[in-house]
């Protein structure tokens, strides 16, 4: 009877805690999806097209920085660049994988492609849908 009881208490605890991290997924898996719907399903630094599957979510503050659990400081980004922005500030990110340095490691140069790349393709599928008349053309993009 004892060993019935400790076991059965072995199995609460566990299913207790499978619930607790179940929830947790589900509320992060929600931010990230939401976030990645306010976002236009695209990375916030790169712009690479994401999916539910590939999306990651981005502390824009970084929490050894000070930033908070909240969904104002979270954003939809894609693995690659969340590992690579580690701890930077946004701004700080964003210069340099915009402008990098000859003497920036390879991966910022990759992002820079990347992002160089999705604004090339999201251009020219804007231009596609101006010319068939699908979109409207608003204004010109200078920010490639
Ligand atoms: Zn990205």
């Amino acid at each position: 009877m004892a060993k019935y009881k400790a076991r059965s208490n072995f199995r609460k605890k566990n299913s207790a805690k499978r619930k607790t991290t179940l929830k947790h997924a589900n509320f992060n898996k929600r931010e990230r999806e939401g976030k990645l719907r306010e976002q236009g399903g695209q990375c916030c630094y790169c712009f690479t097209g994401l999916n539910h599957k590939t999306v990651t979510l981005e502390h824009v503050r970084a929490r050894s920085k000070g930033g908070i659990n909240h969904r104002s400081n979270y954003k939809a980004s894609c693995e690659a660049c969340n590992q690579l922005k580690g701890n930077m500030s946004e701004a700080a990110f964003k210069k340099k994988i915009k402008h990098p340095a000859v003497t920036d490691p390879f991966p910022y140069w990759e992002a820079h492609i990347r992002r160089r790349l999705s604004l090339a393709t999201n251009r020219s599928c804007r231009n596609i849908r101006c010319y068939v008349g699908i979109e409207v053309r608003q204004r010109q993009y200078a920010d490639c």
